[in-house]
């Protein structure tokens, strides 16, 4: 963890989101591409009226501001807003390394500014107000946009569940049904073969476990660094 704890267990499901290529660190069968897609996000004061709208707005491409808000009122009356454009695109390298795990997984103020101005173009009610929370977040992303759920090769009791790119919040109570099955029974009863992290390919143990060469592998066929 990141505390450096040990914690003794007969099973670990790792669902690290978008940092799953540190996996490889602890695991060196398995291979795990990923793109974190960094994206800005805003959240607006309470108003009075928007506690009573249950209504979400997708907006199309503003060439103005190159966003493309999309608005979700909350109970509380307080709005959410992303579709704010201009997302960062992160390399798996910076991921293995844990890089915006802990800090630097900053909003990006010019987008703020951008999506406020194209909040203030659509809405009166909002046209006075600045937001009140700025925040970034990191969608994972997979080279092939299916998540990566199941077992770890070579490793008994230790299994991966991420990559759920932009449908983890959607997904996250079948994907947890699937991975109790999957961590109790054996065997899950919904067919997640085609998330198996052996489709990226599987690295041959060099002396002491440790991974041999530089590139990737799928199956025995050397893909390089680009797969
Ligand atoms: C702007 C935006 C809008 C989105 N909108 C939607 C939407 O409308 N619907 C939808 O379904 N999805 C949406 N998503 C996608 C969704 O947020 C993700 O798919 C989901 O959060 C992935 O969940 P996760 O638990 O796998 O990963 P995360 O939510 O990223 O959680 C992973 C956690 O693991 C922790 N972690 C990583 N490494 C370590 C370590 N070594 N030790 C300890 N902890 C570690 C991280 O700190 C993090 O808390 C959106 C994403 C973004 C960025």
């Amino acid at each position: 963890g990141l505390g450096g704890e040990v914690v003794e267990a007969d099973a670990v499901c790792l669902s690290i989101g978008p940092w799953g290529p540190l996996a490889e660190n602890w695991f060196p069968s398995i291979n795990v591409p990923m793109q974190g897609i960094k994206s800005t996000s805003i959240v607006w004061p309470v108003r009075e009226e928007t506690k009573t709208e249950g209504v979400a707005l997708f907006c199309g491409e503003d060439d103005r501001y190159n966003t493309h808000i999309e608005v979700y009122p909350r109970p509380d009356g307080m709005i959410y807003c992303c579709g704010v454009g201009g997302s960062d695109y992160i390399n798996a390298d910076d991921l293995r390394e844990g890089r915006f795990l802990t800090s630097g997984c900053d909003p990006n103020q010019k987008r703020v500014e951008a999506a406020t101005k194209a909040l203030h173009q659509i809405s009166h009610s909002y046209k006075s107000l600045t937001p009140e929370v700025s925040q970034a977040c990191m969608r994972p992303c997979p080279p092939d946009a299916l998540p990566i759920m199941g077992d770890v090769p070579g490793c008994n009791g230790a299994y991966l569940n991420v990559g759920h790119n932009c449908w983890g919040i959607l997904w996250a109570p079948a994907a947890g049904k699937t991975m109790a099955e999957l961590i109790t029974c054996g065997s899950s009863k919904i067919n997640i073969n085609p998330f198996d992290v052996r489709r990226f390919g599987v690295n041959e143990m060099a002396g002491g476990g440790k991974k041999g060469g530089r590139g990737r592998k799928r199956g025995k066929e050397s893909v390089g660094e680009q797969w």
